[in-house]
Parts: structure tokens; sequence; C-alpha cells
């Protein structure tokens, strides 16, 4: 009786992970994971992620990057976006801008992230975690995706100056802690598999690509979440869906885009999955089985009386 948790590590290079002893990306067996570029040259964080939850290709899991994406493939602004966040040329504000808006409004919890009403799209297609005892949240391509629109967002706030680089790294911070916290608290439930994305490391990839020293800390910082949520999960799968090219790596001619570095990581002593398309059939294989658990399911239990519902002012 196990849960398995999966955490969507966006950008984690093999390369960088290990030139930096992360061991909680590097778990006890650790590899390169085959991964793949559809609309692009390189790989597509959506089309990715979809491509391991349903373990199809983009032309069946229907997500290829086209339309509020397509700007990204000029050239000029896919190179700007993604080595300079910071430094974007005003025309590319402008389009990101609006590509963001989306419906706009202030941020429920009221944290002050204004503006952030885009989601993605969500696949048709079946997934790995449809069984009612696998739970998911935040993971591009089955989920509105809204941590991931918010990273975009903040980061367009930040090359704009209308929040500073401190308060980025709050806001991205944040997002991590709720990423780890949620899958700890999965790690107390009934559930079979947990599945979470992160895409701190995506963002500082595209910030840092330049900058070794920032980009080794935000590693290590997210290393030290994955750690804590390893303590609270029965087995742990951590996966990537590409890398960052950098400056300091022979070979990468464009530093700030997506490498082809991606890994694949896990608690459990099993051969690894080879490429993202595995990966769904290696949860089926791995994970406890869904009878097992839902054998040991119980009622809910509520001790509450109408007595004290009514005390409490839930009943007239
Ligand atoms: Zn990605």
């Amino acid at each position: 009786m196990t849960m398995l948790g999966i955490i969507a590590l966006d950008a984690a290079d093999y390369d960088l992970a290990r030139e930096w002893g992360c061991e909680n990306m590097l778990l006890e067996t650790h590899g390169k994971l085959e991964t793949f570029a559809h609309s692009g040259e390189n790989p597509n964080t959506l089309e990715v992620w979809t491509s391991v939850a349903t373990g199809v290709e983009p032309p069946s899991h229907g997500l290829a990057s086209t339309g509020e994406q397509q700007q990204w493939r000029n050239p000029v602004l896919e190179y700007a976006s993604a080595v300079a966040p910071y430094l974007l040329p005003k025309d590319a504000r402008v389009k990101i801008g609006t590509w963001l808006r989306g419906d706009g409004g202030a941020a429920e919890d009221g944290s002050g992230t204004d503006g952030v009403g885009m989601t993605l799209r969500q696949t048709d297609h079946s997934h790995l975690f449809e069984p009612d005892n696998r739970v998911v949240r935040w993971w591009p391509g089955v989920t509105p995706g809204k941590h991931l629109s918010e990273t975009w967002h903040w980061l367009n706030l930040a090359s704009r100056d209308d929040i500073s680089d401190d308060e980025l790294w709050r806001r991205l911070y944040g997002n991590a802690g709720l990423e780890a916290g949620w899958l700890q608290g999965m790690g107390q439930t009934d559930v079979a598999v947990a599945g979470v994305h992160m895409h701190a490391l995506d963002a500082a990839g595209h910030a840092f690509a330049t900058h070794p020293d920032r980009l080794r800390e935000v590693y290590e910082r997210v290393d030290r979440l994955l750690g804590s949520v390893r303590e609270h999960v029965d087995e742990l799968l951590v996966l990537s869906d590409h890398g960052m090219q950098v400056e300091w790596i022979d070979g990468d001619s464009k530093p700030g885009f997506h490498s082809w570095r991606a890994l694949a990581s896990t608690t459990l002593a099993a051969d690894l999955p080879e490429s993202v398309f595995d990966v769904r059939d290696w949860v089926d294989e791995h994970a406890a089985d869904s009878d097992d658990r839902r054998a040991e399911r119980q009622p809910a239990v509520m001790d509450t009386t109408e007595e004290q519902l009514r005390d409490l002012g839930y009943l007239e």
C-alpha cells in the first residue's frame, strides 16, 4: 500500500542537477528522459506535459502549440522572451501582456496577483489522472494551469518594473511552496497517485541562463523543497519536460532556450520510463492497485450533531 507522488518539475536539466548535486531531483534511480519537439525546434511545455499525462503525441491529444502561442514562433520575439524576460522589447511586452490579460480581475485570495485570468487549454484525451483514486493540480494540459500563467504574467510585470525582483521571487517561491505543500497533504490521504506541476526552475532558467550563481541558488532551494515532499509521500517520481540551455555548457548555442536534457528520477527500485510517452504506462504499472486502496476506504465520519451545528449558526 503506497502513495506515489509525481512532481512535474518543469525545465529541470539533467546535467545542471548533476553539476550541482541536487539529491532530491536525482533520487535513488535517475536518468535522462527522452523528450520531443513538435511545433518548434525545441520541446514545448504544454505539448510535452500533455503527452506525459496522455501517453500520446500532440496531434492525438489535441494541444499542439498554436493560437496564442503562435507569436513565440517569431524567432526574434522567441529569443528576446527566452533569454531576457527582464529586457523584452516593448512590442513583445505588449503582446505578452495582451496574451495574459484574459478576463482580468483581482486574485481570489487577494494576494495582489491581478490580471491573471488566462487559463490553458485542456486535452479531451484520456490521461493518467482519471481514476478516482488519483489526483492532479496545476498540470498543463489536464488542468487550467493557473500557476503557469501566473509565472508568465509575473515575469512580464518584472520586465516592466511593475514589480521588483524580490517581489517576483517571493511570488514564485510562494507558488512552489503551495505545490510542494499540496503534495505533502495528499501523502496523508488515501489517494494512490498525486501529480503536481512546478514551474520555478523554468522561470529561473529563462532569467538566469547567463548567471550560473543565481540559477544554482534556485536549483538548491527547489531541491530543498523536494526534500520536504519526500518525507511526506511513500514514493516519489520526478520528471521534467526539457532542460535549459545555458552559457557555460559547451554546445548550448542558445542560452535561455529549452534543452533536450530532460530527466526522470524515482525512489522506486525500478527501471525508469525511457521517454515522456512511456510515463503513463510506467505509472499504471507501479502505482498501488486501485482496488486495494478502495477496499480500505471508510465512509466519511462526522460526529457533529445537529445541535452543535445549530449552535455554530449553520442551521436555523
Ligand atoms: Zn517546460
